[in-house]
């Protein structure tokens, strides 16, 4: 296996997928993920339209994928509930099925080589980084990190948000259930909501954010859910009618909503590892696949001798905080209002009276269409 690469990208969520389908039709590219694929994983796999003619010029075709169209946003809030368009639609699809489509276009690029395991520690000397994973090394022009929400990376950086914990936890499984298929549904309950909507194969997916505080005084997550997701009519229901397609749900924790920077230590910075939207905006995975696009343009020049590392990575900060900031804090935003069954009530009432008010909150939480 070479040891000497253009980009070396960690993570291969969608994110680092993205950027290493991208840069690997130019570039010699290694992409190290721990797991092989496909693989689940925590989502509410309800992924924005604003990013659907990138996968697809990535050769992605959801209709073969047999993805759903999701084009209505339902909210419930105990017995109330509201309902909206959604500006821009969306796509129900797996995890599962999406990152193992996207691997597979990753495999067919000639530049593409792809290590199973884990980055433990990264240098930059003499203007190349080595990157450390297991007993190998290697080393590349440029680093990308694509690791996620949280990873041992961000400790061995010391990135600052890494040094406080963080209130979160969340649970997803898949089910099968009666429901529409352009329907993706936001429930929320007493310390958290929950998403529901379908995916292909006609199962539905459950995924809920919860706070430590109101999970910790239940012995589970079947317990969790029965007293306190059910006092949520609508959730009460789906527990009612529907039925587990898995063993056990995949949770995570330390979920963490702080602000990071696109940019550090020269490394490029994408997908959550730059900044995680609250998961209510249904708009994380669009992000993800977004700043990849952003970062992969930036880093091009630079792999082609056009121009100094430093302009690239400042171009790709500037892009960066011009698509996602304001997002980001409008997320932040709605989380606090969501969370806070007084607030939540009004407003309820304001929406109930201003009901165009809704498609444009959605639309402050979501950017425009992209192409690649
Ligand atoms: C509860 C919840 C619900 C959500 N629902 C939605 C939704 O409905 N719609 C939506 O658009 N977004 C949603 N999101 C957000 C969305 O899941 C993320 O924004 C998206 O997965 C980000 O992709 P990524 O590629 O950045 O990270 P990931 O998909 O997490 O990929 C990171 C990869 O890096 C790998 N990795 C970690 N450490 C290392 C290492 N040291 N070396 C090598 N590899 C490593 C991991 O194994 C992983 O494969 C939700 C998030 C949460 C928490």
């Amino acid at each position: 296996m070479p040891k000497f690469y253009d980009i070396i990208v960690a993570g291969g969520g969608l994110a680092g997928l993205t950027a290493s389908i991208i840069l690997s039709k130019k570039f010699k590219t290694l992409l190290i993920d721990p797991d092989d694929y496909p693989r689940h994983k925590l989502c509410g796999e309800y992924l924005s339209n604003e990013v659907i003619e990138v996968l697809s010029d990535l050769g992605i075709s959801f209709s073969r994928l047999g993805a759903v169209s999701i084009d209505r946003l339902e909210y419930t809030f105990h017995k109330k509930e509201l309902s909206s368009l959604l500006p821009l639609g969306g796509t129900g699809i797996s995890r599962y099925t999406l990152d193992q489509a996207l691997f597979n276009q990753f495999q067919n690029e000639e530049n593409a080589t792809f290590l199973q395991g884990k980055v433990t520690a990264v240098t930059q000397y003499n203007d190349q980084f080595t990157i450390t994973c297991g007993d190998d090394t290697f080393t590349s022009k440029q680093f990308i990190m694509a690791t996620g929400k949280r990873s041992l990376l961000d400790k061995k950086l010391e990135r600052p948000f890494i040094k406080t914990k963080s209130p979160w936890l969340a649970v997803k499984m898949h089910y099968d259930y009666d429901m529409p298929d352009d329907l993706v549904g936001l429930h929320a309950f007493d310390g958290g909501y929950a998403g529901i909507s379908k995916v292909e194969g006609n199962k539905v997916n459950l995924c809920y954010l919860a706070t430590y505080e109101s999970f910790k005084t239940h012995k589970d997550v079947d317990t969790f859910n029965n007293k306190v997701l059910s006092k949520n009519v609508k959730l009460h229901h789906f527990f009612k009618n529907a039925t587990a397609c898995w063993d056990k749900p995949i949770t995570i924790s330390q979920i963490s909503f702080d602000k990071k920077r696109p940019v550090e230590n020269d490394i490029l910075m994408i997908g959550d590892t730059a900044g995680l939207i609250h998961p209510l905006c249904g708009n994380g995975m669009a992000m993800a696949i977004h700043s990849a696009v952003l970062a992969s343009k930036a880093i091009i020049p630079y792999l082609e001798n056009k121009t100094d590392r430093h302009s690239a990575l400042m171009n790709y900060s500037k892009q960066w905080n011009h698509h996602f900031k304001s997002r980001l804090k409008m997320g932040r935003w709605l989380q606090t209002i969501l969370l806070n069954p007084s607030y939540t009530r009004i407003a309820y009432r304001l929406l109930g009276w201003f009901p165009w008010m809704l498609p444009i909150i959605i639309k402050r939480t979501h950017g425009k269409r992209v192409r690649l």
